[in-house]
């Protein structure tokens, strides 16, 4: 995966943009990366992670190159956006270009802050974004089944297996289930869902904007429900601590939530990252867990999967403790892995190829 790219989505007035601005204050060096959109609402985002700078001081490298995951601010959504209200559909294929939501909810209470609705009620909320997306879902779907319906008199194989797979889905849906929980239950289902882009297919980060500490009962049972998870954080603080120095922050006792949302984002799309290091450069990349030395080679650059010879794998921290590479080859402490090997994170790669 060379671009994680995660959609900012919510309600007008609960706090996005100040948490977009909050993630997109330092700036990252676009040049490093290649793949990244450029556009306003996209802001590259540094995955917090010591172990490359570590890694980086050992070897001296000239540089040093985090990972970084894509947010991408997408304009407030309103009861009716999968009817074209509000900016509905130019709202809705931006998400479909993402990989996850980080769905803000507002818990926070603010009476000179305008709620849509007149009143906070995150899992009415919660209810009301995500209705839009199910709505949406539907048209796609009732839309592919109308083909679907045509190939299938034709004779076309993939049609006739799909078909009443999509038509199952659809009843489901009509009751109100995303695509996300229906996957689990229909593995079947997932390679259909993929091809219609659907957005309540996504996994979400319900992101509850508040400055207490907690969140209430019902709003953890509903995302329970949802089977998704939660970071608490408030955007106007992160925002506050973007803006001072790392003394103030230190001095304020304060301590930014941000790098908790970044982690959940790569949990729930099952990533992880392994690194390249030497003298020029400290890199981190992220892959998908399970990938193979080869899939991870191809991450680095697309001929590398193609010309894979063998690799030489050795667990971050351990190259850290022996102090380099010759201290690690004397101690054995290099392992030589093949085709097969799974990568694991953390993993220190050296690629070589033919
Ligand atoms: P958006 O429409 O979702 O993008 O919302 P904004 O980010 O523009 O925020 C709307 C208003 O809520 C702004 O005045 C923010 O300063 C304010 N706001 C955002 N987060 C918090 C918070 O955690 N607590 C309070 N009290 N206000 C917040």
């Amino acid at each position: 995966m060379a671009s994680l790219s995660v959609g900012i989505v919510g309600l007008p007035n609960v706090g996005k943009s100040t948490l977009f601005q909050a993630l997109t204050k330092k700036p990252v060096n676009i040049a490093n990366y290649p793949f990244c959109t450029i556009d306003p609402n996209v802001g590259v985002v540094q995955v917090p992670d010591e172990r490359v700078q570590k890694l980086a001081d050992l070897f001296k490298s000239k540089k040093v190159i985090p990972a970084v995951v894509e947010f991408v601010d997408i304009a407030g959504l309103v009861k009716g956006a999968s009817k074209g209200e509000g900016l509905g559909n130019q709202f809705l294929s931006h998400i479909r270009e993402t990989d996850a939501i980080c769905q803000v909810v507002r818990c926070f209470e603010d009476p000179d802050i305008i709620h849509v609705e007149q009143s906070v009620d995150p899992v009415r909320d919660i209810d009301t974004v995500n209705t839009e997306l199910l709505l949406k879902d539907l048209e796609t779907v009732e839309k592919r089944l109308g083909t679907m319906e045509k190939e299938v008199k034709g004779g076309d194989k993939e049609a006739i297996i799909n078909y009443p797979i999509l038509q199952e889905f659809k009843i489901t849906l009509e009751r109100g289930v995303s695509a996300f929980l229906y996957q689990k239950e229909h593995p079947e289902a997932k390679a259909v869902f993929k091809e219609l882009q659907l957005l309540s297919a996504k996994p979400v980060i319900y992101l509850c904007n508040t400055d207490k500490k907690e969140i209430s009962e019902v709003l953890k049972k509903k995302i329970g429900e949802l089977h998704s998870s939660f970071v608490i954080l408030s955007a106007r603080e992160e925002l506050d601590i973007v803006s001072l120095s790392e003394q103030e922050v230190l001095e304020l006792g304060l301590n930014s939530r941000l790098p908790a949302l970044i982690q959940k984002a790569y949990e729930i799309l099952n990533l992880i990252t392994f690194f390249t290091t030497g003298l020029d450069e400290t890199r981190a990349w992220t892959i998908e867990k399970g990938m193979t030395a080869p899939q991870a080679g191809g991450v680095i650059h697309s001929d590398f999967e193609k010309t894979f010879i063998r690799a030489e794998v050795i667990p971050w921290n351990v190259l850290l403790e022996v102090g380099g590479y010759t201290q690690a080859y004397e101690k054995g402490q290099v392992r030589t892995e093949g085709k097969e090997y799974v990568v694991q994170d953390g993993d220190v790669i050296e690629i070589k190829h033919g």
